[in-house]
């Protein structure tokens, strides 16, 4: 026999007894974010490898060893061929259809997006090579207004979901113009310390110092500790928009915690940066992060445009909710038709598209594949419906069927026809207010 062929490894399937609470989140975000009056917008999994060069960064983790490129493949029309690269994030997409599709000049969006990123990283808990985000992304607003909303709509997200102990961390990274002057002086403070440095950040330190801040490399800590303190060094604007954004969060009592190393591993951002971190995930405890990114628009060739953003990690959150033992909200049908015999399939099965027509909430699983009285019962059991739905050929000539409850003690009742409709509709009724 052939070997079973297994997954990509760090690429996962997300199973049945999985997926009721991936949709109660993905539902809780859809809901939120519609509210807050952010529209939805789908961009490809695969863009221009250059996209990504040029938005998130040369000398990024993401460029440098992250990304899956795709086979260069000449197209029938007989272009050139290009390098393709599978997603590792979704903000450099969404600007790119953005400015393609003319909705970012001189207007104001307020934008959303959901899917599959890809990263080459090492899998373990928490990090994997295909992964889900749900990205927000706003275009058109300069004040720290925003970034206080974005801010207010993830908190309220863990409030809805009944997340615990999720703390956010604030900084700002200045202007681009602010950072260079700093830039310096990180560059002459590592630089009389090269011992000390990691390859990484040999590497990074004259193409991008302020990276060596982000160091995952636990024998590089104090040698960053120790670093100069960018806020020391913030633009006089820059330190008034974030001096800005924390009495806005003062005042709609959003605690925060300032942590003047919070760079982020990408390129693009400047000013405000956020993170919203758990220690119950070991250490993938980020479960969100973002910030403004004023200079990327006009990176990727569109008019200078500011813009704030973030991307939760929804697979982080979803363990989340799971070590918090949150409950999902019940998936299970209300009802499980049982039919034996022919004539109370052929019956059944049209009472079934009756009662569906009649009660669209109705979650109703009708038996298929035959099976005697005992060996649907078990099905119905199995299936976790509330009641079953017994219909036999004795039924049938009696013009009834069987109601019969499976989760708690009660008898079995027997309904004519005619009134089912309105027997069920009061029971879906009632259970709806338990
Ligand atoms: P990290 O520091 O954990 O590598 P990052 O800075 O690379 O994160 P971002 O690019 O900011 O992450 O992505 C936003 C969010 O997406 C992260 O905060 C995290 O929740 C999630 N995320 C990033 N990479 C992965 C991954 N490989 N697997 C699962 N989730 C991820
Ligand atoms: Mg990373």
């Amino acid at each position: 026999m052939a070997n079973n062929i297994q997954s990509i490894r760090g690429m996962h399937d997300i199973l049945p007894d999985s997926t009721p609470l991936w949709q109660h989140f993905e539902k809780i975000v859809r809901t939120l974010l519609g509210n807050y009056g952010y529209n939805e917008i789908r961009m490809p999994l695969v863009e221009q490898t250059d996209l990504f060069k040029r938005a998130v960064g040369e000398v990024t983790d993401i460029v440098e060893k992250e990304m899956y490129i795709l086979e260069n493949r000449k197209d029938s029309e007989g272009s050139e061929p290009f390098s393709m690269a599978l997603r590792p994030e979704g903000t450099a997409g969404c600007v790119r259809a953005g400015i393609q599709a003319g909705l970012i000049f001189n207007q104001q969006q307020r934008l959303w997006y959901a899917g599959p990123m890809f990263r080459a990283e090492r899998p373990q808990k928490g990090r994997y090579r295909q992964f889900t985000q749900i990205g927000v992304e706003t275009f058109g607003f300069a004040g720290p207004d925003i970034d206080a909303e974005l801010i207010a709509i993830s908190a309220r997200l863990w409030k809805q979901l009944g997340l615990r102990n999720i703390h956010l961390e604030i900084n700002s990274l200045g202007t681009l113009e602010a950072r260079q002057a700093y830039r310096q002086l990180l560059v002459d403070y590592f630089s009389d310390q090269q011992e000390l440095l990691d390859e990484d950040s040999k590497r990074r330190l004259h193409t991008n110092p302020l990276r060596i801040l982000d160091s995952k490399n636990p024998a590089m800590r104090e040698l960053v500790a120790a670093a100069p303190n960018l806020h020391e060094h913030l633009d006089t604007e820059s330190a008034e928009h974030f001096s800005q954004l924390q009495s806005l969060l003062d005042g709609m009592g959003i605690p925060y915690r300032l942590n003047p190393r919070l760079v982020r591993g990408l390129d693009y951002y400047s000013r405000t940066v956020f993170e919203w971190v758990t220690d119950e995930l070991g250490s993938q405890g980020t479960v969100c992060a973002g910030g403004r990114y004023d200079g990327l628009v006009e990176q990727l060739g569109g008019r200078p445009t500011p813009a704030c953003g973030f991307a939760m990690g929804v697979e982080r959150l979803i363990l989340l909710l799971e070590t918090q033992n949150i409950p999902t909200p019940a998936t299970a049908p209300d009802l499980f038709m049982i039919m034996a015999g022919d004539k109370a399939i052929q019956a059944g099965l049209g009472f079934a598209e009756q009662l569906r027509d009649n009660l669209p909430d109705l979650r109703l699983v009708s038996n298929c594949g035959g099976g005697n009285f005992k060996t649907q019962m078990k099905r119905a059991d199995k299936s976790g419906a509330a009641f079953a739905l017994i219909l036999g050929e004795n039924e049938i000539e009696r013009g009834e069927i069987g109601l019969k409850p499976l989760r708690t003690k009660g008898e079995q009742i027997n309904l004519p026809f005619s009134s089912l409709t309105a027997h069920l509709s009061q029971l879906l009724e009632n259970a709806k207010q338990h």
